[in-house]
């Protein structure tokens, strides 16, 4: 049985009523013999027009069906996974890089009871600054014994070859943010590129979700409970992409990928009943997939 023994939480300046989906702080869950705990990096607001693209029919309906209006408060989420031997933190918020709501996944696990030095394995789903902003501050590696393990194609992307002018706007400074986030751990030799497929021990598996970028991964965790699918940016507004996996964010950078692995990972894990982790479902980013009247449905898992 999944069981909850831990949760904090707490409101950010201004009321909830300011911030409707605007709660943070950790959430600790035990499933199979592994302790996951969701750690809330914060929030920003993401204005729907400006951010989702039209899938083969127009999303209006999607918005006025979720009651949504021109901007929504969407969570940054990282997650830790706990076993006996291992701390394994997926992803790492966005530290200073961002919006001043976001940059607390280390007051959060601190706020678990958590040193950074307890931390031996970051495995990031991909190289925007929301997701590993939170590995550097001022220059110097925030987890000092950490090793960071990054998908070869992020790499050879942001870091390599890739073409500014090929993505968006929005996420064109993720090239020098990556360098600059990146560097103290590879100066220290505690940076690592894997290809899809790798595994951690034998319950961590990479899985490749392309499409939001050309190297965004998910890390399937299972248990004698049951999986956990670490999705990382699979979807932006669960409400508007599970009803149309076909509805695309400007920060993709191949968007019928993005929209064609959607609806792959929704079906599967629908299927197989998986709990998946979401950067940006709201906190604590937990839930299950289920058809429901009109495509998908996101039912939180706490
Ligand atoms: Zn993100």
């Amino acid at each position: 049985m999944m069981c909850s023994d831990d949760y904090a939480v707490f409101l950010p300046s201004g009321s909830q009523q300011d911030h409707p989906i605007g709660i943070t702080g950790f959430h600790r869950f035990h499933l199979g013999g592994t302790t996951i705990t969701a750690l809330c990096d914060g929030y920003f607001a993401l204005s729907v027009h400006e951010v989702l693209r039209d899938g083969e029919t127009p999303m209006q309906p999607l918005l006025e069906r979720a009651c949504l209006g021109e901007v929504v408060s969407s969570h940054v989420n990282a997650f830790l996974i706990e076993n006996r031997t291992h701390r394994v933190l997926v992803d790492a918020g966005a530290g200073d890089l961002q919006d001043a709501t976001l940059g607390d996944m280390s007051a959060q696990l601190a706020a678990a009871g958590l040193r950074p030095e307890q931390i031996d394995t970051v495995l990031v789903t991909h190289l925007h600054p929301d997701h590993i902003g939170g590995l550097t501050r001022n220059g110097v590696a925030v987890f000092p014994r950490a090793v960071i393990h990054v998908p070869r194609e992020e790499d050879a992307f942001w870091l390599g070859a890739g073409d500014p002018a090929a993505v968006d706007a929005s996420v064109r400074a993720t090239f020098e943010h990556a360098r600059q986030i990146l560097a103290p751990y590879q100066a220290e030799g505690r940076y690592r590129l894997f290809d899809p497929g790798a595994s951690w021990g034998d319950c961590l598996t990479a899985e490749p979700l392309a499409g939001h970028t050309g190297g965004h991964t998910g890390y399937r965790l299972r248990t004698d409970e049951g999986d956990v699918v670490f999705c990382g940016d699979l979807f932006h507004v669960a409400s508007v992409q599970l009803a149309d996996p076909d509805v695309t964010v400007c920060y993709d950078s191949e968007p019928a990928q993005a929209r064609m692995t959607r609806a792959t990972f929704l079906a599967e894990a629908c299927h197989r009943g998986d709990i998946v982790a979401a950067a940006h479902a709201p906190f604590p980013g937990l839930g299950r997939i289920d058809a429901g009247d009109n495509g998908y449905a996101w039912y939180p898992v706490a």
